[in-house]
C-alpha cells in the first residue's frame, strides 16, 4: 500500500516541522517523514538562541584563514579535519569567494530581515496557550578576555548597529551589573537585547505534537532512500517502510540533503559542520540570560531547570563521533569566564553532537529547482536553523503554494552555485 498525501516533508527537525506546521495552516494534508525520531538531528542539541546579532553570514573576510591556522589544534573552536575529499575541496573554494565584503554587506540585511521576522513568529508560538518551549526574550550577552577578542567583538557590534540592531558595549562593572547573580571575568561585553532563547527540543517535538492534533501524520524511522520520477515530477518517494506518494515534496534533512537530493542528480553543495553541546543541572549561581565567552567561541544558555554549554565547529564530514578533546576544551573555557562554574561538579544531564548544514556563502537554500516541478529544498542553515526555523517554515508554505513569498527568495535560490 502506498502512502499518499499533498505535501511529503523529508526531516522532523526544526525546519520540517516548521515547514508542516505552516503548510497545514494554509489547509494543506501533510506527511512528515523522518529516518529517526522527531528532532534526532542537529535541531535536538544547540545551543537555543534566537539571533538577529548572528547576521553576519558565516562566509566573512578573514573565516578561511582563520581556520587553516587552527587546523591542527584539536582543541580550537574551528577545525577542518585535514582529508582527501572532492566535494570538501570544491566548498571550499566556493566558501572561500564567498569570503568577501561585498558578499557579507548584502547578506547581512537580508539575514537580518529573517532573523526578526522568524523572532516575531516564535512570539506568536509563544503567546499560543498550548505551546511551552520556555522562550525568553532576556537578549544575548557577549563577553571577551581578549583585546583582539573585543576590539572584533566591537566593530562587529558597529556593523549591526549600522543594519539597526540595538546594541550596548559594556564595561566590566556594566557587564557585572547586568549579570548580578554570577561573577564574570571578562575585559569587555557586548550586549544584544533584542536576542532570545529557548529550548530546542522542546519547542520541535511540542510543535510535531500540536500538527500531529491538527491533522499531520508523522512517521518516524522511516528512512528516504530514493525517489521515482517522470515527466519533471517526483512520483514515488521510496523509504525503509514503504513507498510515499504526494503532489509535493519538501527536502528538509539538514545535513543528509545533499546524500538524499543525489537520488535526484541534484548537487546541494552543504557541508556538515560538527558541534558538540554538554548540559548539566541548573547550578546554584546561574546567569539569567545567554552568555557567549566570544574568545573561545562558547553558549552559555540557561534553559529551565539545566544550564548548556556548546559549541565548536569542526569539518569531518558525516562522523558523528564524540571527539573527547573537543568536549573538554569547551568545557575547560567556562570557569575561566565564568569562576562560579566547575561544569566537572554539576550533575552531568546529557552530552551532544550534532552536524550544522553548511553551504558556502552561508545563507541557506530555500525554493524550487528548474529541473523538477514538485520539489522545494529547505536547508542549509548552517548556526542559524533554530533562528530562522519559523520564517523558513513560513517561506516553505508560500512556495509549495505557488504563492509569491513575503520575502524576496533571490539570495537563496538552490541553483546559485550552479
Ligand atoms: C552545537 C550547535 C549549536 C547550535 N546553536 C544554534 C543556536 O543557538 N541557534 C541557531 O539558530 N542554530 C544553532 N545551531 C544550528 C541549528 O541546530 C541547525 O541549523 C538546525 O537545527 C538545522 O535544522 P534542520 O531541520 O535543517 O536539520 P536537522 O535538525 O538536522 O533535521 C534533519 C532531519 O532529517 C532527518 N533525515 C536525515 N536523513 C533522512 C532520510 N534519508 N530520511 C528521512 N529523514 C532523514 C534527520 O533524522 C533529522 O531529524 C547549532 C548547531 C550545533 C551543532
Amino acid at each position: 500500500m502506498k502512502h499518499e498525501s499533498e505535501v511529503l516533508i523529508i526531516g522532523g527537525g526544526v525546519i520540517g516541522i516548521c515547514s508542516a506546521y505552516y503548510l497545514i495552516k494554509r489547509g494543506r494534508k501533510v506527511v512528515v517523514v523522518d529516518k529517526g525520531e522527531i528532532c534526532s538531528g542537529s535541531s535536538y542539541g544547540n545551543a537555543g538562541l534566537v539571533v538577529p546579532s548572528h547576521s553576519v553570514p558565516l562566509a566573512a573576510p578573514g573565516v578561511l584563514s582563520k581556520g587553516l591556522k587552527w587546523m591542527f589544534d584539536s582543541e580550537s573552536p574551528f577545525y577542518i579535519k585535514p582529508r582527501f575529499d572532492l566535494e570538501l575541496f570544491k566548498w571550499l573554494w566556493k566558501f572561500r569567494s564567498a569570503c568577501n565584503e561585498r558578499h557579507v554587506q548584502k547578506a547581512m540585511p537580508f539575514i537580518r530581515d529573517l532573523s526578526f521576522a522568524s523572532l516575531q513568529l516564535y512570539e506568536e508560538f509563544a503567546a499560543q496557550n498550548d505551546l511551552e518551549f520556555g522562550f525568553e526574550k532576556q537578549g544575548m550577552l557577549m563577553v571577551f578576555k581578549t583585546e583582539k577578542g573585543l576590539k572584533d567583538g566591537v566593530e562587529e557590534a558597529y556593523l549591526m548597529q549600522e543594519i539597526g540592531l540595538e546594541v550596548k558595549i559594556l564595561n566590566p562593572a556594566e557587564i557585572q551589573e547586568l549579570e548580578p547573580n554570577i561573577r564574570i571575568n571578562a575585559i569587555g561585553g557586548v550586549f544584544y537585547p533584542q536576542d532570545a532563547h529557548l529550548i530546542p527540543a522542546r519547542f520541535v517535538r511540542e510543535l510535531a505534537r500540536h500538527i500531529e492534533t491538527e491533522g499531520a501524520d508523522i512517521h518516524t524511522n522511516t528512512e528516504v532512500l530514493g525517489f521515482e520520477t517522470s515527466n519533471r515530477k517526483l512520483t514515488t518517494v521510496k523509504t525503509t517502510r514503504g513507498d510515499f506518494v504526494a503532489d509535493e515534496v519538501v527536502l528538509a534533512s539538514g545535513s543528509w540533503s545533499p546524500g538524499i537530493a543525489k537520488d535526484l542528480q541534484i548537487k546541494l553543495p552543504i557541508q556538515p559542520a560538527k558541534g558538540y553541546s554538554v548540559t548539566v543541572e541548573r547550578p546554584e549561581k546561574c546567569p539569567v540570560r545567554p552568555l557567549v565567552l566570544a574568545d573561545a567561541k562558547v553558549a552559555v544558555t540557561p534553559m529551565g531547570e539545566t544550564l548548556r554549554f556548546a559549541g565548536t565547529l569542526e569539518m569531518a564530514g558525516l562522523d558523528l563521533s564524540i571527539n573527547k578533546r573537543r568536549v573538554n576544551a569547551i568545557l575547560k573555557a567556562v570557569p575561566q569566564y565564568l569562576p562560579d562554574i566547575r561544569p566537572e561538579n554539576q550533575q552531568l544531564i546529557e552530552i551532544w553532537r550534532g552536524l550544522r548544514p553548511c553551504t558556502p556563502d552561508g545563507l541557506p537554500f530555500l525554493g524550487r529547482l528548474s529541473t523538477y516541478d514538485n520539489l522545494t529544498i529547505a536547508a542549509g542553515h548552517a548556526m542559524i536553523g533554530l533562528s530562522l526555523g519559523p520564517i523558513t517554515g513560513k517561506l516553505v508554505s508560500q512556495v509549495v503554494g505557488h504563492e509569491k513569498p513575503e520575502i524576496d527568495l533571490t539570495m537563496l535560490k538552490v541553483e546559485r552555485f550552479g
